[in-house]
C-alpha cells in the first residue's frame, strides 16, 4: 500500500503492552506512569485479525515491541499466532533482554527471527541508573541466549546523548564488533517537543523514506511516531482503520503530545 507522497507501506510495529520492568529515563517516568487497565489492551485475537488485515493491504514485515514485550503473558503464543499468518517475510522484535534467557529458544520454535536489543552502556552501575534499577547481567546473559538460540541478526539499540563517540556508546560498538552485533545510535528523543532525529544504523527518524505504521497496546494507529494523530481499530474496524491513517500520515512529523516511548513502542 501507498501513502497519498507515494511512500510505499509495508512496516507494522505492534506495542504489545505498556508495562514494562524497567524505568529508562529518558522512556518512562520513575513514579506515577499512568497504566491502561487491561479491558484496553487489545486481546491477542484483536491482535492477530488486525495484522492478517494488515498483511492483506501490504504489510510485510512486523516488529514487536512495547513496554517490554516479554513482560506480555503468553507473549511466545502471540508470537506464534503472529508468525502464523502468511505474507509476512520478516518478524522480528525489541526487547530490553532481560527475560531473554528464559524465552529466546521458544521465541525461536515460535517463529520469531531477528532481535533489537537495547543497551547504551555496558558499566553495570551506569546502566543501573539508566535503566532505574536494571541489572546489566541479565541484560548480557539475554543477549547470549540471543545468539544460542539462532536469532539472526541481533542488533543493538543504542540511545545516545550526542553522537556515537561518546564514551558509552563507544564501549557497546566495542562489544558489538566482539559478538558480532551491530549497533544502532538512536539520539535521545523528545516526542512533546518534536526533537527527533535520524537513526543511525537504521531508517527511523527519516520521514521521506518512511514505511511504516504502528499499533499500540490500546489499538490505536499511529501512522507518524511524531504527530498526535490515531485511528482506532476498535471504533473504526481494522481496514477503515488503516485506511483512514495511510490517507492522514503527514509528510513529516512534527511533534507529539499524546504518548510516550513506553506506550507508543518506540
Ligand atoms: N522495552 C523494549 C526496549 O527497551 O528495547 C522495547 C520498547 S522501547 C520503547 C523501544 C526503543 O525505544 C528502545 O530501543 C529504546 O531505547 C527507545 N527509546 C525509548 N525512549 C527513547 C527516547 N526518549 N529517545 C530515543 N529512543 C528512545
Ligand atoms: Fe522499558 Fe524499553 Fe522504555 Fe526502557 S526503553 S523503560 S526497557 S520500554
Amino acid at each position: 500500500m501507498y501513502d497519498r507522497f507515494n511512500r510505499k507501506i509495508n512496516y507494522l510495529r505492534i506495542s504489545v503492552t505498556d508495562r514494562c520492568n524497567l524505568r529508562c529515563r529518558y522512556c518512562m517516568p520513575e513514579e506515577g506512569v499512568i497504566l491502561q487497565p487491561h479491558s484496553s489492551i487489545l486481546t491477542f485475537d484483536e491482535i492477530v485479525s488486525f495484522v492478517k488485515v494488515a498483511v492483506s493491504m501490504g504489510i510485510d514485515k512486523v516488529r514487536i515491541t512495547g513496554g517490554e514485550p516479554l513482560v506480555r503473558k503468553g507473549i511466545v503464543d502471540l508470537v506464534a499466532m503472529i508468525s502464523a499468518i502468511d505474507g509476512i517475510k520478516d518478524l522480528a522484535m525489541t526487547t530490553n533482554a532481560t527475560y531473554l534467557r528464559k524465552y529466546a529458544f521458544e521465541l525461536v520454535n515460535a517463529g520469531l527471527q531477528r532481535v533489537n536489543i537495547s543497551l547504551d552502556t555496558l558499566d553495570p552501575e551506569k546502566y543501573r541508573q539508566i535503566t532505574r534499577g536494571g541489572d546489566i547481567e541479565e541484560t548480557l546473559d539475554g543477549i547470549d541466549a540471543a545468539f544460542e538460540a539462532g536469532l539472526r541478526p541481533v542488533k543493538l539499540n543504542c540511545v545516545i546523548r550526542d553522537n556515537h563517540n561518546e564514551s558509552d556508546a563507544r564501549t557497546v560498538t566495542e562489544y558489538g564488533k566482539t559478538i558480532g552485533a551491530e549497533v544502532r545510535y538512536i539520539r535521545e528523543m523528545n516526542l512533546s517537543s518534536g526533537q527527533f532525529s535520524i537513526v543511525e544504523g537504521g531508517d527511523g527518524g527519516n520521514c521521506s523514506i518512511c514505511n511504516r505504521l504502528r499499533l499500540t497496546a490500546t489499538g490505536k494507529i499511529k501512522p507518524c511516531l511524531f504527530n498526535d494523530m490515531e485511528f482506532d481499530v476498535r471504533e473504526l474496524g481494522n481496514e477503515e482503520a488503516i485506511r483512514q491513517a495511510l490517507d492522514k500520515k503527514p509528510a513529516c512529523g512534527s511533534y507529539n503530545n499524546t504518548g510516550d516511548f513506553y506506550n507508543l513502542g518506540g
